[in-house]
């Protein structure tokens, strides 16, 4: 996902080609909103955390891209591709390092496993929307 304040910073075509040239392919991708409803709902493994209010507030905030992407080892290349959760952390040239405004405004999603890529996918598309 490209979060809400990558969209609205106007960021969303940046990312996206640096997804492209970083070798993924785009299977499904998406211009959508999340409700809050919906935000909690996609967040529900964060729901102990001290801060998920907040992370369902700024994930409703704001229209989102949502995308299935395909790559040999597409889940570690792409949570290398992206960098660390908070950008001070992130190493140059990643997408979090680039765009990201915060640790919580960190600019895009990445899943955390191949079983919770598919359940996230899954979450957003159809089988016609995928290629
Ligand atoms: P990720 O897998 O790198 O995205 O990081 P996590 O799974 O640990 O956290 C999920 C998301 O929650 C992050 O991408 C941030 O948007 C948000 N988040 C993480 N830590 C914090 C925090 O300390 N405060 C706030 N407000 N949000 C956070
Ligand atoms: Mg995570």
């Amino acid at each position: 996902m490209i979060k809400p304040e990558a969209v609205a910073a106007g960021n969303m075509g940046k990312i996206l080609d640096m997804i492209i040239n970083g070798g993924f392919k785009v299977i499904a991708l998406k211009y959508t909103r999340l409700s809050r409803q919906e935000a909690g709902s996609f967040y529900e493994v964060h729901k102990e955390r001290p801060f998920y209010g907040e992370l369902v507030d700024y994930m409703a905030s704001g229209p989102i891209v949502v995308a299935i992407l395909e790559k040999d080892n597409a889940m570690e290349d792409f949570r290398k591709l992206i960098g660390a959760t908070d950008p001070a952390q992130a190493a140059e040239g990643t997408i979090r390092k680039n765009f990201a405004e915060s640790k919580a405004k960190n600019a895009v999603h990445g899943s955390d496993s191949d079983e919770n890529a598919a359940l996230e996918g899954d979450f957003f598309f159809s089988g016609r929307e995928r290629f």
